[in-house]
């Protein structure tokens, strides 16, 4: 967040914002599911301009062995970008950005993987960002419960992530770049499929109104982003009648 040149309107007199999207509106998002061959499950996300790529791998033996937990798995996940996911090439390895993502991103899927049923395992999911484009780690933790699933890793439900923001003192949803870098705040949430919030971070300032109603736009966009994930993964693994009366 950075200071808004003068003459730079973010959102005009009817509403619209610079990618013509209202403040309600999530960016376009697409996802292609089990696009990795070596990978347990797989997820590819494009959401507005970013790119994401996620590998899941396991449950598998943990290593070292004292990382592994007698009663569960232990759930690993490292976000990283590429280095040239980012107009100033992003330095490589880990970076103190990265590295609390990746254990926010880690918590926020705690509540719903079954670690109790694999003890001693590990489950890796590592998320590569190709290309940044404001909204990384909810575009990430979107493509992570994809590839979750896909690698038939149980779940009580899949996890939906999207940020809300203060962009010329107004409430939109799901920031964009020039809106991330010149508006006021940055909101990313995480939730359960039932509504229970398991990351909330904040950049920046907002009244407990504009919270509450943040929340609400936030509540919206991932019951979109829900439907998507569902439709994606009931495309992948539902099977066709027909097939089935082949086999018997
Ligand atoms: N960004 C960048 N270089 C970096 C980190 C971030 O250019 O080293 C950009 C990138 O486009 C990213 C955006 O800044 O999406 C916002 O970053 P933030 O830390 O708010 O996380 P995000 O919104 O991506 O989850």
């Amino acid at each position: 967040m950075s200071n808004k040149p003068e003459n730079l309107t973010l959102i005009t007199d009817d509403g619209l914002r610079l990618d013509g999207r209202r403040a309600d509106e999530i960016r376009p998002m697409k996802i292609e599911v089990g696009v990795l061959s070596r990978a347990d499950g797989s997820c590819y996300l494009e959401w507005g301009r970013n790119k994401i790529l996620v590998g899941v791998f396991g449950p598998r033996e943990a290593h070292p062995r004292r990382s592994q937990r007698a009663d569960s798995a232990v759930i690993r996940y490292r976000y990283n970008m590429a280095s040239f996911s980012v107009e100033d090439r992003a330095r490589p390895g880990p970076s103190r950005r990265s590295i609390e993502i990746s254990k926010v991103s880690r918590e926020a899927f705690e509540p719903v993987i079954m670690a109790e049923l694999f003890p001693k395992t590990a489950i890796d999911i590592f998320v590569e960002v190709l290309q940044a484009d404001a909204g990384t780690r909810t575009a990430a933790i979107n493509a992570s419960s994809i590839a979750l699933a896909d690698a038939g890793i149980p779940m009580k439900g899949l996890i939906t992530s999207c940020a809300f923001g203060k962009v010329d003192g107004k409430i939109v949803l799901d920031l964009n770049k020039e809106e991330d870098n010149y508006g006021e705040a940055d909101f990313p949430v995480a939730m359960t499929q039932d509504g229970e919030i398991t990351l909330i971070q904040m950049d920046g300032n907002l009244t407990p109104d504009e919270i509450k109603q943040g929340l609400e736009l936030v509540k919206k966009g991932c019951k979109e982003i829900l439907e998507i994930q569902q439709a994606v993964l009931r495309k992948k693994f539902e099977t066709p009648v027909e097939e089935v009366s082949e086999e018997t």
